[in-house]
C-alpha cells in the first residue's frame, strides 16, 4: 500500500511545507493540537528510528531544530513539545517516521508529554 507522507515527499497530495531540504520535509499537521503543530520526516521511507539509515540521523535532527527555530520567529511559543509515537500502542498511525512538534504556551491547558500514560507496573 502507498506510503501517505512518501505522497507529501513527492508532492501528490496538498501539503503545507513549513521546511525543506535534500532530506528532510516538514509540514503543518492537517489536525493541529497548537498554533503550527508541525510534522517533520526523513524523506527516505522509515518506520521508525530504528530502520532509518544512520547516515540519515544527523540530518533528520538537524531539520527538527531548523523547523523549531522558524517556529521560534513566526510564532513566539513559550516551549514547545516533540514527541515520535513509535508502533501501535504509542498511537503511531503512519508508518512513515514523523517527529510531532507540537508549540507549547503558557496556560494552554496542556501538560508533559510523560502524562499521556500513567501504567507503571506493567
Ligand atoms: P501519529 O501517526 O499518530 O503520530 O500521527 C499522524 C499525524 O499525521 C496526525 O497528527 C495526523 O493529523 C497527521 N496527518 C495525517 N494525514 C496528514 C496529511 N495529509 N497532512 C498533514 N498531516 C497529516
Ligand atoms: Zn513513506
Amino acid at each position: 500500500m502507498k506510503c501517505l507522507f512518501c505522497s507529501l515527499v513527492n508532492k501528490e497530495m496538498p501539503v503545507q511545507v513549513v521546511y525543506e531540504d535534500s532530506h528532510s520535509l516538514a509540514f503543518l499537521d492537517i489536525n493541529p493540537r497548537s498554533p503550527k503543530h508541525t510534522l517533520v520526516i526523513p524523506k527516505i521511507h522509515s518506520e521508525t528510528i530504528l530502520d532509518l539509515p544512520e547516515s540519515e540521523r544527523e540530518p533528520f535532527w538537524g531539520a527538527v531544530v531548523a523547523v523549531e527555530k522558524l517556529l521560534l520567529e513566526s510564532i513566539h511559543p513559550n516551549g514547545f513539545t516533540l514527541g515520535i509515537n513509535q508502533w501501535k500502542a504509542a498511537g503511531q498511525e503512519v508508518d512513515h517516521l514523523h517527529m510531532h512538534i507540537i508549540p507549547r504556551f503558557l496556560d494552554d491547558g496542556g501538560g508533559p508529554v510523560q502524562m499521556i500514560v500513567n501504567n507503571p507496573k506493567n
